[in-house]
């Protein structure tokens, strides 16, 4: 069935069952008061939702010791062995992959580096990476539920179909076909950094936050959008190319091909180019960084400004972002969030100097330390949300 053709109850039934599974996972054991508290929802709506979930074994239900003179109470937990699942980023130079549990616990993880990225080397070396990770759980080859994938730029998540990736350099690419095919799994695609919303929402610093972003900062400049609880993605899942909102119409050249993009003012290639401009060109982006927290001398001032140049840029954008969006918080992950100390300051004034009444003062930045395996973990996490959300066994 198309998503156009299912019912909005149902839509919200499977939303609200995600939800309440995720909140099991995320804070259980946790009696079914308590989760009617944490997601404001009347009792009855949990007791109404929570039959398929316990019927399919998602969740179980134990007395546990009476506290003091209380009653024992019934408490709702995640039966983590009711299948396992695998998840995966695919990213230009390599596929990294997870296997993990109903709990989202990771059992096995692996990576593999690509000659080059190409669909049909980076898809076929994500289909040899998922058997490589399921030889290594042989017990519970049974028990697959599916395979997740993130992939950066357009990802249509309905098809399974990478309409566009300036990073991959891919139009049109079916993602989920060849790797339902060669795997036999089912298959559900996203873009990469949504997969990272979801894991910060179930055990990162997106828990119990309702409307936040993740940007990545790096080569590129992605972000994944969390609004009133659920993952935004557009009418067409293009939701969220913060990276491409028009800056500077005399800005230099954007990857995507139009000029004064975000990422082509604050990613590593404006940092390149700003030292490149100023006679103290760096090979790579973690040269840059050396260079600007080296110790003194015109060419570390040069990398200094050229990081607090990006920071700004960066700042203006979220600024636009806030000022849309009203978030709570914004995540700055990504590789390149380890040179945050060059960049933070200069984000943060632009931020407050660019942000409408309270936009700024409402938004907590936090900066995640890197995590390679989140990306794949949030991959494996929308397997099961929308394997609970249906509550298909
Ligand atoms: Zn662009």
């Amino acid at each position: 069935m198309s998503p156009s053709k299912i019912r909005f109850s149902e839509l919200v039934g499977e939303q609200t069952r995600a939800e309440i599974f995720a909140t099991v996972l995320t804070a259980g054991p946790i009696s079914r008061t308590q989760l009617a508290q944490r997601l404001g929802l009347v009792p009855s709506s949990v007791t109404r939702m929570l039959p398929p979930l316990l019927e399919n074994d998602y969740l179980r239900e134990a007395d546990t010791a009476p506290q003091g003179r209380g009653r024992p109470q019934k408490m709702l937990h995640v039966n983590p062995d009711k299948h396992i699942v695998v998840g995966m980023k695919i990213g230009p130079a390599q596929v990294s992959g997870v296997v993990t549990d109903m709990a989202a616990n990771v059992l096995a993880r692996a990576e593999e580096a690509i000659a080059d990225c190409t669909p049909e080397t980076a898809l076929s070396a994500a289909a040899a990476l998922t058997s490589r990770l399921l030889s290594e759980a042989p017990e519970a080859a049974d028990r697959v539920l599916g395979l997740g994938v993130g992939v950066s730029g357009h990802v249509d998540s309905a098809s399974g179909i990478c309409r566009y990736s300036a990073l991959l350099d891919w139009n049109k690419v079916d993602v989920a076909g060849p790797l339902r095919e060669a795997t036999g799994l089912p298959v559900v695609v996203n873009n990469d950094v949504n997969t990272l919303v979801v894991a910060e929402r179930w055990f990162g610093q997106g828990r119990d936050i309702d409307s936040f972003a993740v940007v990545t900062v790096g080569p590129g400049i992605g972000c994944g959008l969390l609004l009133d609880g659920a993952l935004f993605s557009g009418a067409t899942g293009l939701a969220g190319e913060l990276g491409h909102l028009p800056l500077d119409p005399a800005g230099p050249m954007c990857s995507c091909g139009r000029r004064g993009c975000l990422e082509a003012l604050a990613g590593d290639r404006a940092v390149l180019r700003h030292l490149q401009d100023a006679g103290v060109p760096c090979a790579t982006i973690s040269e840059a960084v050396d260079l600007a927290r080296s110790s003194g001398g015109s060419a570390q001032t040069v990398a200094r400004s050229a990081f607090a140049e990006a920071g700004a840029a960066l700042g203006r954008g979220l600024a636009g972002m806030c000022n849309l969006l009203n978030l709570q918080k914004i995540i700055i992950a990504g590789e390149g969030a380890v040179a945050h100390d060059l960049f933070g300051p200069a984000m943060s004034q632009a931020l407050e100097a660019h942000a409408f009444s309270t936009a700024a003062r409402d938004c907590d930045i936090h900066v995640d330390p890197v995590r390679h395996d989140l990306w794949a973990r949030g991959a494996a996490c929308l397997v099961i949300r929308d394997a609970v959300g249906a509550a298909i066994s």
